[in-house]
């Protein structure tokens, strides 16, 4: 079978045209023929170095964490899967540690000892290649009724696992937090941000996108296309989009742009939860009012999150959310895919990306 590769040896990236087809050998195992794979700034970094681990004995990693794929063959024990099933893998693995609470409870997306795997990331090759062998715990159910645009799933489960959360830590107002309209800023008009912003304007949010670039642009068509308001960066300061959107009950960053994620943090509302996704490069220390962003958390109850990864409850809801977009916004969905690639070209999207979603396809 082919593989898209990265070799850190020698810092290339390549197909590797003769990767063993996985046998399936556990009776909970689940065999999968992977359709399509989504490209992300997580495969950027690997490919250029700075991320990513191969698997122990291997001078290459596999790249490809956000994977649709079909169940082709399962083991005598799996009763949620059948040939012809679309389904969509997890991404993270459990460390071994008896100790640690998260991975234990099957929640790797907490692991406390950084001893984790990923597919595609960590120590584990990931799913830029024709067949995959997968437990059928890591794997969720997927319609057939969102087969073109199934390849969203994962990157949508960082704004559900987002919204699961804040729903928990907002529990901590003394009314039901659900009760009353919530406006939310989203940063960052990449397919994390506008995912994110479907799912917020899906929870009932009035969301406002707060991104670098001017319009016209795609981004800014789909944000207008859901119902939410685009604001450009390059036309209206920080404080500038607070005043016009109004008391912020909740950012979610999808920059990974550390200095504009702290000074959008001066203008979060009262009782306001500030959630960062991102994950900026080091870039050094930079200089932050830090007295102003102390009295705000302070004097308005504020809250910071940070949130990684997703567990089984997040993709069951971008499962779910993802069929809800479709049904009313389904050129909006579409949209958001706007390149597509066979595994032969790989490269092209992980080094130069383009437009908003690049996938790569392999088979239909
Ligand atoms: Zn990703
Ligand atoms: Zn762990």
């Amino acid at each position: 079978m082919k593989a898209a590769a990265v070799f850190p040896g020698t810092k290339t990236l390549g197909v590797v045209k003769d990767f063993a087809e996985p046998k399936l050998t556990s009776p909970t195992g689940v065999k999968l023929r992977i359709l399509s794979v989504g490209v992300c700034g997580t495969d950027r970094e690997i490919a250029s170095f700075v991320y990513g681990t191969p698997p122990d004995g291997s001078d290459y990693l596999v790249l490809g964490h956000e994977a649709f794929a079909e169940v082709v063959e399962v083991g005598a024990a799996v009763t949620d899967f059948r040939p012809g099933d679309l389904a969509i893998p997890m991404v993270r693995r459990p460390c071994a540690a008896p100790g640690c609470v998260a991975c234990r409870a099957e929640r790797p997306d907490f692991c406390m000892t950084g001893e984790y795997t990923e597919r595609g990331i960590m120590k584990m090759h990931g799913f830029m290649t024709d067949l995959v062998v997968e437990e059928a715990r890591y794997l969720n159910a997927v319609p057939a009724a969102i087969r073109d645009v199934g390849v969203l799933v994962e990157p949508l489960t960082i704004a559900e696992k987002a919204l699961l959360e804040a729903v928990k830590v907002q529990s901590r107002l003394p009314w039901e937090f659900s009760a009353y309209p919530h406006r939310a800023v989203v940063l960052g008009a990449g397919p994390v941000g506008l995912l994110g912003a479907m799912a917020l304007v899906n929870h009932g949010y009035a969301v406002t996108v707060y991104s670098l670039e001017r319009e016209p642009n795609a981004s800014a068509e789909i944000v207008k296309a859901i119902g939410g308001k685009y604001i450009s960066s390059q036309d209206r300061t920080v404080e500038q989009m607070a005043a016009e959107v109004g008391a912020i009950d909740l950012v979610y960053e999808a920059t990974g742009a550390s200095k504009l994620a702290f000074d959008v943090l001066r203008v979060l509302g009262p009782n306001g939860l500030y959630v960062l996704t991102g994950v900026p490069g080091r870039h050094g220390p930079t200089e932050f009012d830090t007295d102003t962003i102390m009295r705000n958390l302070v004097l308005h109850n504020q809250c910071v999150m940070g949130t990684v990864n997703a567990g089984k409850d997040a993709f069951e809801h971008a499962i779910a959310d993802l069929q809800a977009f479709d049904a009313k916004w389904p050129a909006a969905v579409r949209a958001l895919i706007t390149g597509r690639f066979g595994i032969d070209d790989f490269a092209t999207p992980v080094l130069h990306p383009k437009g908003i979603k690049n996938i790569i396809e392999i088979a239909h």
